[in-house]
């Protein structure tokens, strides 16, 4: 696991594999893991200032440290550094779980063919994660308007990222997907690994698709495949 973005999301990451594993195997199985965690302060530093090139190169030497030590499959349990997934994968021989990936796929299965997508603007209005939903798995995205963006993505950095849970920012995110299913969303992604510590399917419109829980199921059945 490649984490510390935020560490928040990571704890709860490192939780759920291991009770998913648990839950598959019984008794005292759980995961064998080789946690990798960034210091989020220079991460958001550095996505602020835009060097991707730099944190292309940080999690690069991340993911090769892991299969180094052992690992045999890689994840990377944020959305947005997905930015620079591509210099993971020049870097490592052993298979990395992509987010987006298991998350469209989950999606699919599901019949959802429009769907929202909530997350910081680097995952809601750049390509590498919505050209990718679009491209790849035929999917129709749509994202809120760009003042309502501008606040989901600092209530992501300023509260939820520092373990920070608000009523009036879980209003803004519910508010948000109303509107959103008004455009005709099917479902709504949780599309930052955070999200899910705010917002829960009750007070969800919509039908949520919590990226992490999703990422966690599919690296757990991936986990268990290669332990039995
Ligand atoms: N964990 C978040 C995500 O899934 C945001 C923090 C980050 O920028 O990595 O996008």
């Amino acid at each position: 696991m490649i984490g510390g973005m935020s560490w928040e999301s990571s704890a709860v990451y490192y939780r759920e594999i291991n009770l998913g594993i648990q839950k598959k195997l019984g008794g005292f199985y759980s995961g064998k893991i080789i946690l990798y965690s960034m210091d989020f302060a220079e991460i958001e530093r550095l996505q602020h200032s835009g060097d991707w090139k730099r944190l292309g190169i940080m999690l690069a030497n991340a993911a090769y440290s892991l299969q180094k030590a052992g690992a045999e499959g890689v994840i990377l349990c944020t959305n947005t550094m997905h930015k620079v997934a591509n210099k993971i994968l020049e870097n490592i021989k052993v298979p990395f779980l992509h987010i987006a990936d298991a998350t469209a796929q989950k999606l699919l299965n599901d019949n959802i063919k429009k769907v929202a997508l909530l997350g910081t603007a680097f995952t809601m209005e750049e390509d590498f994660y919505r050209k990718r939903l679009e491209e790849k798995f035929g999917l129709e995205v749509v994202i809120p308007r760009q003042k309502q963006r501008k606040e989901i993505h600092r209530i992501i950095y300023e509260e939820l990222c520092l373990g920070a849970i608000k009523d009036s920012s879980r209003d803004h995110y519910v508010k948000t997907i109303e509107n959103l299913a008004e455009q005709g969303a099917e479902a709504v992604i949780l599309g930052c690994t955070e999200i899910g510590l705010l917002v829960s399917q009750e007070d969800s419109p919509l039908p949520i698709y919590d990226t992490s829980m999703i990422h966690v199921d599919a690296a757990v059945r991936w986990m268990v495949n290669q332990q039995n």
